[in-house]
């Protein structure tokens, strides 16, 4: 599969946040790209590793959680899958991160945590598989995504429980000027509001 980087950090964001992990950061993505992605460097910058290589780097490592995420980490889930089994027979806690561009399969055993993308007016995903998500964690860019969001909560019956905010921001700065603004919509809507830690602490430093 097409590895772009394995590193222990803590999750930074959303239902995990603040727990120790390894993460398991695969190549390449699909069009429409974000126009905000803090992680370019994921879409082209990756080399093949096979699954008993990945496992020894994420052996190095004292911990058994691990988030795999991208780029878009389901387009590889046909090399994925080996992989996944052999995580949990190793008792590994899994969750991956999608934005859902590419679908989703049916996994079992893990938390799949979807960042549905809203680009050009739209939302980028494959609907008919988004029921196969357990949490959902929508990017807030300004006042404009409140309508969006609060609409594919609407239309996809996602209940409160289920949904995470977190404004955008791939630097310290960013982030820290969207957080009064995030934090009012989630206040008035009822629902949990994240912040990206690692932004927060190292700025845009990468592997944190
Ligand atoms: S889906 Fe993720 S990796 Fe792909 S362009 Fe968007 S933010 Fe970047």
């Amino acid at each position: 599969m097409k590895v772009t980087e394995i590193f222990y950090s803590l999750q930074g964001e959303g239902v995990w946040l603040g727990k120790p992990a390894v993460f398991l950061r695969l190549g390449g993505c699909l069009a429409p790209y974000c126009p905000w992605c803090d992680t370019r460097y994921a879409w082209d910058e990756a080399r093949d590793m096979d699954q008993e290589a990945v496992l020894a780097s994420m052996a190095r490592y004292d911990c058994r959680t691990v988030v795999i995420t991208g780029g878009e980490p389901l387009m590889q889930w046909d090399e994925l899958a080996g992989l996944h089994e052999r995580l949990i027979e190793r008792g590994y806690a899994i969750q991956y991160e999608t934005s859902g561009k590419a679908g989703i399969p049916p996994i079992e055993g893990a938390t799949v945590v979807c960042s549905p993308k809203y680009i050009d007016h739209a939302w980028r995903i494959e609907p008919q598989t988004l029921s196969r998500a357990h949490y959902f964690k929508f990017i807030y860019h300004d006042r404009s995504s409140e309508q969006a969001i609060m609409q594919f909560i609407k239309d996809h019956h996602l209940a409160a429980e289920r949904v995470y905010i977190m404004p955008e921001g791939s630097t310290r700065r960013a982030q820290l000027g969207l957080m009064a603004q995030t934090f009012e919509f989630c206040r008035q809507q009822g629902l949990a509001m994240t912040p990206r830690l690692h932004i927060l602490a190292f700025d845009a430093r990468r592997g944190v």
